[in-house]
């Protein structure tokens, strides 16, 4: 049923919770773990020349490297907790519009199933689900998996 789990992640802590979801059913399923972090370009691009942006959508980060940081600090806790359970997991670190880019990998990708938090590093409870969640249901016809970040203590 799952073989290819799509887990994007910006790094937060509800992110991370969603980690332990797809690291538990990529072991049950031996499924092969897909860690995808979006840099959002509009998010970041104030003050940078297009010359600046067109390099980092290239994947060059120059002298941007906190950027480039926190992409691979975001990835790396997924691979990290992927080889504590043995599981085979690629890192991916694309930019563009986060819900694009996740959409169209697990397209690309032939991804079963899609596990994410229900927010993300902004965390405003205004809305049930984060923007970028909520895109993402709307932009793919794969099953997504919503974890929140408050389920682990749901006793308190
Ligand atoms: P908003 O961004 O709308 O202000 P938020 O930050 O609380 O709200 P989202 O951004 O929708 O909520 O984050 C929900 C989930 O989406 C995260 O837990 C993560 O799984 C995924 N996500 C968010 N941003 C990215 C990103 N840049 N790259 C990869 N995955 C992301
Ligand atoms: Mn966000």
């Amino acid at each position: 049923m799952y073989e290819n789990i799509l887990i994007p992640t910006d790094g937060s802590d509800t992110a991370n919770v969603a980690v332990d979801h797809a690291v538990d059913l990529a072991e049950k399923y031996g499924a092969k773990l897909h860690a995808l972090y979006v840099v959002d370009i509009d998010a970041v691009n104030f003050g940078l020349g297009t010359e600046q942006v067109d390099r980092i959508k290239q994947g060059n980060f120059g002298e941007m490297t906190e950027l480039e940081e926190k992409a691979n600090e975001a990835t790396g806790i997924v691979a990290a907790a992927a080889a504590d359970h043995g599981i085979e997991v690629h890192e991916e670190v694309r930019v563009g519009a986060p819900h694009e880019v996740i959409a169209g990998y697990a397209d690309a990708k032939d991804i079963d199933l899609v596990v994410m938090g229900s927010h993300g590093r902004s965390g405003v409870r205004r809305a049930l689900l984060g923007s970028v969640t909520e895109r993402v249901l709307r932009s793919t016809h794969v099953p997504v998996l919503v974890v929140d970040e408050h389920e682990e203590g749901a006793e308190a």
